[in-house]
């Protein structure tokens, strides 16, 4: 059964996982499975920025992907960058099988604020799903509330909701259809075309 593997990386509170595999199975309709891929993260931390590469990250979840892997989302706590921007909340391969989120920046702590669990969680499963929304071929919405707008703040993160708008919800319709029937080369039951 094909399934969205989340891989916890080196992180400290891994009690948000499940919570986030229910909403995200939901939001998919993919079965989600919290799972261990080795990943190096000291091989992706830049001494210069004191950040870690995002992509690096993303090349080592990749390298071996199980096989019932249908997509692939790492967890860090360590904050994430890519050369051109001075953070990232995330990385993913657009229509590929790998994602990366990282929480460093979705604790309100980092913004010297009390921290609000329920916030928190809601920030990774917004970003969670945004990042995954690009692993299924997804770009950037400008649709008021879609998850798929970019969020260059915590605050764009709070103002769009987890939900997919109603194009992104086709394009990624279509997508889904057309992943899981290239995994098993049948029809798939329930279509309609
Ligand atoms: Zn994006
Ligand atoms: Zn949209």
């Amino acid at each position: 059964m094909p399934s969205i593997f989340i891989i916890p990386i080196e992180i400290g509170d891994d009690s948000y996982l499940e919570e986030l595999g229910k909403s995200l199975s939901a939001t998919f309709h993919i079965k989600t499975k919290i799972a261990n891929i080795k990943v190096n993260l000291k091989e992706t931390f830049d001494v210069r920025r004191s950040q870690y590469n995002s992509s690096l990250v993303l090349q080592q979840l990749i390298a071996n992907p199980p096989r019932d892997a249908e997509k692939i989302l790492g967890v860090v706590d360590v904050d994430l960058f890519i050369p051109i921007l001075t953070f990232v909340f995330g990385e993913a391969q657009l229509g590929g099988i790998g994602a990366v989120v990282s929480m460093h920046r979705l604790h309100n702590r980092f913004y010297a604020m009390p921290e609000n669990r329920e916030l928190t969680a809601e920030r990774l499963l917004k970003e969670s799903v945004h990042e995954l929304g690009h692993t299924f071929g997804l770009i950037h919405c400008t649709q008021p509330g879609c998850v798929m707008n970019s969020s260059t703040y915590v605050e764009n993160i709070d103002q769009k909701s987890s939900e997919f708008c109603s194009i992104c919800r086709r394009s990624l319709k279509k997508e889904e259809k057309g992943s899981v029937q290239k995994l098993f080369r049948f029809p798939w039951p329930g279509k309609k075309e």
